[in-house]
This record gives C-alpha cells, structure tokens and sequence, in this order.
C-alpha cells in the first residue's frame, strides 16, 4: 500500500518528467478510457498535488485523480526505455518532452472538472494531509476526539477522515517512537500522547520522503526482537480491516 511518503516522492519524481509541459496523454487499457483520460491529451501540465494516498494532475481546467490503493503504480521511463510491464496493461500514459509516466491498477483513476475537487464527496471527506506543509495538529487531533472513542489507536490512524496519509507502515511506526500501545481505546489515549504518534508519524514519513528506500523501520515486519528492549515484536490484524499492527508489547503501554 502506497502511504502518503510513497505519494509525496512519486510526486516529485512526476513533476520533474512533466510539469510544464504540453502532454501526450493515452490509455492502452480499457480502464483508462472508461476514466476518460485521453481527454487530457494535448493539455499542458500545469502543477501536481497530493492530499494523503491521492495524487491531483493539475491540467488546468481538468484534474486527473489517482488513488494507487495495494495495486497500483506510477512508473516514469526515458522515451523508448523498456517498461517493467506490458504496454496493454497500462491505465493511462502520460508523454512528455523526454520521459512518460506510466499508471497501472489502483482503485481510483479519473478525470473531473477542476472546479468539482473541492466539493468531490471522495476528496472532501479527507482529514488533513500528516505530510501538509503546516500541519494544524490541534484540528487533527480534534478530529480524533470527535470519532468513536471505544476505536483502538492503530485503528484510527488508518482512518483517512480523521488524519490523511498515513498508513500501514507508518501506524506501526509512530506508536513504537511515541511509545504508545496500539491496541488502546482513543478514550484511554491522552491528548498528549496523540499529538506524540501523529508528530511522530509526519517526521518519519518525511525522512522516508528523504531517504527512499534507505529509511528504516524499526516494527513494521520486523522479525527479532524489539531494538529499544530486546522483548518481543508482536503482529496481529486490527480493526474491521484486520490491517496488521507490529508492536512492542513491553515498551509501548
Ligand atoms: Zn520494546
């Protein structure tokens, strides 16, 4: 699953291909031209955002909308560089000058008129993005109290309405730095100790930004024990999704 660091970097890489350039845009896939995409062709790329696991291709009057969910990926190649997979599989082909972006899979891929984004009920009901450039932590945290609170915190933090961006990986993460058990009631976690694991989950998801695939973890799939105390690294599914959570049992309480 691609989490909002994953985003954040495909982002930059995308941009640098692309933005500012008249684009070449088709749909090898029937999926891509159900999503209309090649309506864009031709239009210029004007900028790229990203809200949490969302990626908006701004070519001004239209947007093109992607949510990459487990399946999806973003590729950008040289122009007559060989693609890692085959050409009939790709969503949409997004050409420019030199390189070409290539979109395959993913749950959401779809244009829409500009002026509907702020008002699309997919991206309105979003939380705050963990990797916004000023994060309103008070609001977040707002948002975490105004939820059910018998909600257990490794659930919660998946949630997109409450806080965007973060996902599997990092929910892991930002409790073992915070050192709060994951496996707690929201009523039984104090304002404090949320602001720990949210502002935990943004400098970790930054570095990721930074480092790519050098960053490490210190949980999520570890195998061994726990680097802080030498107990055990436990995982289990959590939540109505049953999204596995990898935690310390003896220094996360
Ligand atoms: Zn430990």
């Amino acid at each position: 699953m691609a989490e909002g660091d994953t985003i954040l970097r495909a982002k930059q890489r995308l941009s640098g291909a692309l933005v500012g350039q008249a684009i070449t845009v088709s749909a090898p896939h029937p999926r891509g031209r159900a999503a209309g995409v090649e309506r864009l062709d031709g239009l210029t790329l004007e900028g790229i955002d990203t809200h949490g696991k969302h990626l908006l291709f701004d070519f001004g009057g239209l947007v093109l909308h992607s949510h990459l969910g487990i399946s999806g990926g973003w590729h950008v190649y040289d122009r007559r560089a060989r693609w890692r997979r085959p050409r009939s599989s790709a969503w949409a082909v997004l050409g420019g000058e030199r390189q070409e972006a290539v979109q395959f899979g993913g749950p959401t891929l779809r244009v829409l008129p500009a002026s509907r984004v702020a008002i699309d009920p997919q991206l309105a009901r979003l939380g705050p993005d963990i990797l916004a450039p000023e994060l309103d932590l008070d609001g977040t945290v707002a948002k975490f109290r105004a939820t059910d609170q018998s909600r257990t915190l490794g659930d919660a933090l998946l949630d997109q309405r409450l806080t965007a961006g973060i996902g599997n990986i990092f929910k892991s993460e930002a409790c073992f730095a915070a050192r709060v058990d994951p496996w707690r009631p929201l009523a039984g976690v104090a304002d404090d100790e949320l602001r720990a694991v949210l502002e935990a989950a943004r400098a970790q998801m930054l570095d990721a930004v930074r480092l790519g695939d050098r960053h490490r973890f210190h949980v999520y799939k570890r195998r061994g024990p726990c680097s802080r105390c030498r107990g055990p690294v436990r995982h289990r599914g959590q939540g109505d999704a049953n999204r596995t959570t990898w935690w310390c049992e003896r220094c996360q309480v």
